[in-house]
């Protein structure tokens, strides 16, 4: 099955001028390019009406669901354009399969996988020259996102669901470069429990952690790190990167699924680092075993990973009473990891696994 896609091109798209200066010095996620995409569901219709229209505001009924029940989910990805002016997406038939995953669980409908890359497609075709040159690792952020559109306060799955596609560019997530960052360890708050949505990539997750991060900020920290809802001893991951050790002797360990979000960097990072000859190991990680292999020097590297930053080194853990383990020794591995992710989405690697999709 593939849409229909209907467009309007914008009478007043940004003019060349603005729009350079805006991708000179992109930010993240305040900029938005001239269209968007959205495509409506109803039990009786199914996916209709899918079209590329100017970007603007949406008028919402305010009993609409997702405004009461946040029943909603979202993706995260980036279009990229190489030296040679094509333009490409990274993997995206997996952040459209972990869109049906999470919407599953929020009992919204399947978008189908090759609809939602038509999807991010088409809006990436029509706002082509919004995807930033790629000095500077810039990229154009797409920010797909599905929710309860119709207007009810009943408590029940949405009889009317909305999935839009946004884009922003976005500069390298690293300004003064590549730094560590530093973590504060949430002893009160978890972000996920058994059974719970932790494995959704939906916005309650976030507006969970946006309390235990500002405590993380008021302790002088960069993120927050949260451990198990049942035991409060396994390391799961950042508000919204996964995490990674390095041992000295060459494995690599990272928290197993279930409760945490399967990250596409991390799924990347397991076949990479494979190949590069380490033994990665998905297993539950104590955070004693964190603080112990630090100290005693087996844990050589921390980093988290996400589709932002993609990989960025972890510093020092912090948690209250002044307890601390400092930054592990090295960067080495993790460097090495980063620049292969970012030589292939660029395309100054060649792309063995088969990640990339040429867009435009
Ligand atoms: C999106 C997200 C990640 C990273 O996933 P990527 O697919 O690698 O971008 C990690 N944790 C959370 C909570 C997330 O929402």
């Amino acid at each position: 099955m593939s849409m229909q896609i209907s467009t309007t091109r914008t009478e007043r798209p940004v003019d060349d001028a603005r729009l350079a200066e805006i991708l000179a010095e992109p930010g993240f996620g305040t900029h938005f390019t001239d269209h968007m995409f959205t495509v409506e569901w109803t039990p009786a219709e199914g996916w209709h009406d899918a079209r590329v229209t100017p970007y603007g505001p949406l008028s919402l009924d305010p009993a609409t669901a997702v405004l009461h029940y946040a029943q909603e989910t979202f993706e995260g990805m980036k279009a990229y354009r190489h030296g040679d002016g094509s333009i490409w997406a990274f993997r995206p038939e997996e952040n459209a399969a972990r869109m049906v995953r999470s919407s599953h669980r929020l009992a919204l409908p399947v978008l189908e996988v090759e609809d939602f890359v038509q999807a991010v497609e088409a809006l990436v075709s029509v706002d082509e020259r919004w995807v930033p040159d790629p000095a500077g690792e810039k990229s154009l952020y797409l920010r797909p996102f599905m929710f309860a559109s119709e207007a009810f306060l009943g408590v029940r799955p949405s009889q009317h669901v909305t999935f839009m596609v946004i884009a922003s560019p976005a500069g390298s997530y690293f300004k003064g470069g590549v730094r560590p960052v530093s973590l504060w360890l949430s002893e009160e708050y978890t972000r996920a429990g058994r059974g719970g949505m932790g494995a959704a990539k939906t916005g309650g997750n976030y507006a969970s952690s946006l309390l235990p991060q500002s405590e993380a900020i008021a302790q002088g920290c960069d993120q927050v790190v949260f451990l198990d809802g049942e035991e409060g001893t396994y390391v799961e991951e950042l508000g919204g990167m996964n995490m990674y050790f390095v041992f000295k002797d060459g494995r690599i360990v990272t928290p197993a699924l279930g409760t945490i979000l399967e990250g596409i960097t991390r799924a990347s990072i397991i076949e990479l680092a494979g190949k590069m000859g380490h033994q990665v190991e998905e297993r539950r990680f104590g955070i004693d075993e964190w603080r112990d292999g630090v100290a005693s020097g087996d844990i050589v590297e921390i980093f988290a990973c996400g589709t932002a930053a993609v990989v960025t080194p972890v510093g020092e853990l912090r948690w209250q009473d002044g307890g601390h383990t400092p930054a592990p020794a090295s960067t080495e591995l993790t460097s090495a990891i980063r620049q292969a992710l970012v030589d292939v989405q660029f395309g100054r690697a060649e792309d063995t696994f088969g990640w990339m999709r040429r867009i435009v």
